[in-house]
């Protein structure tokens, strides 16, 4: 067969050569050492955890190296695109502090080395493909969908592996009169990688993060070219990060099992074999077992649930990169104030399995990212998420700012900080207290006679002094532990618990509920500072009116 015959009739339109395409991309000038990587998605408008620890992945390894990291659009597939796609996708990947050097912008692109949407490169991938055809890698290939379907069937009824391959490729050794006939026709056609590797052979290949795998050959003439002339995946990642000079191919371990074909690619094509880092998906406890996070069953999957949530964009910024090196959250308790990016990322450390997503860990990580936070901060953060989500409280807020400020400011700084807040969805239960509208009783702890709390709100009010420091209100509230007989003294207490009703502990438990509505607050002297005593004393009355 003359294969550069059949390369000018496939493609009589390309003039362009490969040679012309590697000097318009050359090498890029970057540092030795430089990793130069991507993200890749394809723009179906949902934005995932796993995007996210992908994209955040290869931010680190790119940009601690001084090398780049660029946006291509994987648009191949025109029937999954979502219109606005790549907007909400660049947007959130920005919100969480990755921002990409080049590539595809919200309104067009930036580098010397695109166009970086696919579907806009066609003319480039037919380079190759014609290339291909007169290396004698790749053929055109008529069977039908029907074809297709009998040919698998057989395949099941002769318990033989699927796919296009030996005695099924029934295209792979026509004469050039079969394809032009067939051409002539109009039948549509797809072009097959002619493939010489076989099941019987295995090789070893080096991933960064799987480690040295034992690799079975691929014997499928897999398809480079769809029928409408656009690439396949496979097809469209060798070209691409070929010529965009990618170094380091970051994605999901759900494309190993095309790495073969995919390596067999890069040599027939001539090009350099870039490393591959080969990320594990997320996974999750379900009982006792471990499971892939699922988009169907798993809300926490998709990112703007952690916006919803309230979740602070640092704090899940800090999580996963805990997930993603497990010494991150060592080196964050030794710098708690440092910029996340001084930490030495290391793609060694990922799990080769896929990393375990905890939210009770996630929530821990954001209580103490909101701790580290000041209280003007926090304040902003909280009034701008309850602008989205709660408005009524967001109107609040804004009422007395510096009321509010003075509230988040409570235990806040020092070196044990409150760790009340996981998210912004917290913050109303947390201090909602502070206003009347949001203030409703839990009710006082069981196993006290009401008469009891009342004579203990009593004789408190008979003796508060909104003027009192500190330590003299404290003392005030012990007098009055004193006063209806019970311990006022811990320790005393605690060694002989049944010589009394309750102790001090209880008294401040009886004016905090009063107070605050809740057993469980910020300090209570503070809190009443910030009441006022008006507030306060009236909050005390209505509790006593309720005890009678
Ligand atoms: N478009 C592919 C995906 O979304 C990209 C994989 C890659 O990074 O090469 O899975």
């Amino acid at each position: 067969m003359d294969t550069f015959k059949l390369a000018n009739y496939l493609f009589p339109n390309v003039k362009m050569t490969p040679e012309e395409l590697e000097a318009r991309f050359p090498e890029r000038n970057a540092p030795e050492g430089a990793v130069i990587t991507r993200m890749a998605p394809s723009p179906t408008g949902f934005v995932h955890l796993g995007n996210l620890v992908q994209g955040l992945i290869s931010e680190r390894m790119a940009h601690q190296s001084g090398g780049v990291l660029f946006l291509r659009v994987e648009d191949t597939d025109a029937k999954r695109e979502v219109a606005g796609a790549v907007e909400v996708l660049i947007s959130t990947l920005k919100h969480y502090g990755i921002r990409f050097d080049e590539g595809v912008t919200v309104d067009g692109e930036a580098g010397n080395y695109g166009p970086y949407r696919q579907r806009q490169r066609a003319d480039i991938y037919h380079v190759y493909a014609k290339k291909l055809v007169e290396q004698g890698d790749a053929y055109p290939c008529f069977c039908t969908e029907e074809e297709l379907t009998d040919m698998r069937q057989l395949q099941e009824e002769r318990k033989v592996n699927f796919g296009y391959y030996g005695e099924y490729a029934i295209w792979r050794d026509r004469p050039f009169e079969d394809v032009q006939a067939a051409i002539e026709a109009g039948k549509p056609w797809v072009l097959r990688f002619r493939s010489t590797g076989s099941v019987e052979n295995k090789f070893k290949f080096n991933d960064l993060v799987k480690g040295v795998l034992n690799v079975t050959e691929n014997d499928v003439d897999q398809v480079l070219l769809k029928s409408d002339g656009i690439p396949t995946y496979h097809f469209a990642h060798a070209v691409d990060d070929h010529l965009m000079r990618t170094t380091h191919v970051v994605r999901g371990d759900e494309w190993l099992p095309s790495l073969p074909f995919h390596l067999q690619l890069f040599r027939a094509l001539g090009f350099k074999i870039p490393k591959y880092v080969h990320i594990g998906p997320l996974m999750k406890m379900d009982g006792n077992s471990k499971r892939k996070l699922s988009k169907r069953k798993d809300p926490e999957l998709a990112l703007t649930y952690y916006k919803a949530e309230g979740f602070p964009v640092r704090a899940v910024y800090e999580y996963i990169m805990t997930l993603l090196n497990s010494n991150y959250e060592d080196w964050r308790k030794a710098n708690p104030t440092a910029p996340s990016d001084d930490f030495k990322f290391s793609y060694k450390k990922l799990n080769p399995a896929g990393a375990l997503f905890d939210y009770a860990k996630l929530c821990d990580v954001s209580k103490n990212e909101i701790a580290r936070m000041d209280a003007e901060t926090v304040y902003s953060l909280a009034v701008e998420y309850a602008e989205e989500f709660d408005p009524d409280f967001a109107a609040v807020l804004k009422r007395d700012p510096d009321y509010a400020k003075a509230i988040l400011a409570i235990g806040r700084g020092g070196k044990k900080p409150r760790k009340d807040l996981a998210t912004w969805k917290d913050v109303k239960p947390y201090m909602g207290f502070f206003y009347d509208e949001y203030f409703a009783s839990e009710g006082f702890p069981e196993g006290f006679e009401p008469a009891v709390i009342r004579t203990a709100l009593e004789t408190f009010l008979a003796s508060y002094d909104p003027g009192d420091d500190a330590s003299t209100w404290f003392d005030k509230v012990k007098a009055v532990t004193a006063a209806i007989g019970f311990a006022a003294d811990m320790k005393e207490y605690k060694a002989n618990p049944d010589a009394f009703p309750g102790s001090v502990a209880d008294v401040s438990t009886f004016l905090r509920v009063a107070v605050t509505g809740r057993t469980n607050s910020p300090d209570l002297y503070t809190v009443m500072q910030l009441l006022g005593s008006e507030k306060s004393v009236s909050r005390i009355r209505s509790a006593m009116e309720a005890l009678a």
